[in-house]
């Protein structure tokens, strides 16, 4: 069962604990989700919810600072990139406001035969959202904002260790105006997960997590037949076959590892250069790492974890380059390994904190095969100073996304998804609409 706390990993001090749901909160909030679902999802207009959505994105920046410290107390993360989170979270709002109405146009149809015919974008019901610690209000704004612009209502379980933003998340809709039901914020255990993903009400579930609660949770919903998005982890290759200046590459590298200490589900994980750049990128990309300050990974349990991947890694043959296997509580300092054998595990395990792994290959073929030796397939990043041959690797890449010459280019207009391990479904900019949507036929003669 979870137990919802803030534990500041910067000192690993309870600050403050939460009371769980009992199985009438959970009742009740079911109760509440469906009614709103029938009487203001099902009834108000879309403009009227754009405006509901425009408001929420508001009161993010209004409370800018507040919201910030929270998170900056929760999970550790730097007051600066804190700030940062809130604003983007502010934006998706702001996106699906300005732009829900136009994506919930009707698609008339050219029928082959007499009459016509229309797909209305109606909303589906009651969803569950889990979420994740790293970006707590990032993370429920890609699923809130689409379905609320629907008009689907939702139940959201937040990390155990992020229970103050999530409540303060449930209260900004009621702020908002929002009508008590649209959005619930549940203190739940995994059981009342199950309880909730079962329940008839409720018709789609949202995951951002591990793979391990991935399998769980889309089990649970596939044994009820309820859609599920999972957006889970990633191994997320970084190439560089060539750059025009390899400084901008290494800067582009730096945030792509470090950003959110290394706890970024597409965050560039293993650094595959050609063999004629690696020395000199490596070289640099080291110096730029030691200068890097980081902030406390989310908890000591994480800095324990990584920790003991840094030491398999070791005993298994890699060589640590920049770092130390050694957590000190909660923080990790910016770690490198390279030589990582042939067959070795960790080339294959997502390393969630500030470690790279380094590859240095003889071509762009050899590239692309190690890129895509890996279960997952959420990021990629390629950096060549030939457009045709960045092309070229982009398409031959399994992964739901690729970013050329760029990294940490995450904006709300961009879909963002994976394939193979790292899940299925899209959210964020027009697509993240349509994944719990009734693309309802209505004909007519
Ligand atoms: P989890 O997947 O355990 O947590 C994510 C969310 O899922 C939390 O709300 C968690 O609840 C919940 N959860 C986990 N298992 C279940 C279950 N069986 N039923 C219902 N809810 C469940 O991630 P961790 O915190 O353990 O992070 C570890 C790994 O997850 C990372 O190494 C990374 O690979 C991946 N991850 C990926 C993220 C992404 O953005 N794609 C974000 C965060 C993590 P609770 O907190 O109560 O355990």
């Amino acid at each position: 069962m979870s137990q919802y706390a803030v534990t500041n990993p910067a000192t690993n001090l309870v600050e403050e604990t939460f009371e769980s749901c009992t199985d009438q909160d959970i009742e009740n909030a079911l109760d509440a989700a469906a009614q709103a679902y029938a009487q203001w999802g099902r009834r108000t207009s879309k403009s009227e919810r754009a405006d509901l959505l425009a408001k929420v994105a508001d009161i993010y920046m209004d409370r800018q600072e507040e919201l910030a410290t929270i998170i900056n107390h929760e999970m550790g993360k730097s007051m600066e990139e804190s700030r940062g989170e809130v604003e983007f979270a502010s934006e998706i709002y702001r996106y699906y406001a300005r732009n829900g109405v136009a994506f919930l146009e009707d698609e008339p149809i050219d029928r082959v035969s007499e009459g016509s015919a229309v797909l209305r974008k109606m909303p589906i019901g009651v969803l569950m959202g889990v979420m994740p610690w790293n970006y707590p209000y990032y993370q429920v704004a890609r699923f809130a904002g689409p379905n609320l612009m629907l008009g689907n209502t939702i139940l959201l379980k937040h990390a155990s260790m992020c229970p103050k933003s999530a409540k303060v998340m449930g209260e900004i809709f009621l702020e908002a105006g929002f009508p008590v039901g649209a959005y619930t914020n549940v203190f739940a255990s995994f059981e009342q997960v199950n309880t909730i993903i079962a329940d008839p009400r409720v018709r789609g579930v949202s995951l951002t997590g591990s793979e391990r609660a991935g399998v769980k949770i889309a089990q649970e919903a596939g044994a009820n037949l309820k859609k599920v998005v999972c957006e889970l982890g990633g191994n997320d290759p970084f190439i560089v076959l060539g750059a025009e200046d390899l400084d901008d590459v290494v800067e582009a590298a730096v945030v792509g590892r470090f950003e959110n200490v290394g706890q970024v589900c597409n965050g560039a994980k293993r650094f595959i250069i050609l063999d004629s750049l690696y020395q000199e990128f490596l070289g640099k990309f080291k110096d730029a790492a030691s200068k890097v300050t980081l902030a406390p990974m989310c908890s000591l349990a994480a800095a324990e974890h990584l920790s003991a991947q840094v030491h398999h890694a070791l005993d298994e043959g890699a060589k640590l380059e920049l770092g130390s296997a050694e957590n000190d509580g909660a923080y990790f300092q910016p770690t490198i390994l390279t030589d990582i054998p042939q067959g070795a595990s960790v080339r294959y395990e997502e390393f969630f904190g500030p470690v790279a792994q380094f590859y240095s290959v003889a071509s762009e073929q050899e590239a692309v095969e190690l890129a895509n030796d890996t279960p997952y397939g959420l990021g990629s990043y390629v950096f060549s100073a030939d457009r045709e041959q960045a092309l070229r690797v982009a398409d031959a890449l399994e992964a739901g996304m690729t970013y050329i010459n760029e990294a940490g280019a995450d904006s709300a207009e961009l879909p963002f998804g994976g394939v193979k391990n790292s899940g299925f479904g899209r959210e964020m900019g027009s697509l993240g609409i349509t994944e719990f949507v009734n693309m309802k036929l209505v004909t007519s003669r």
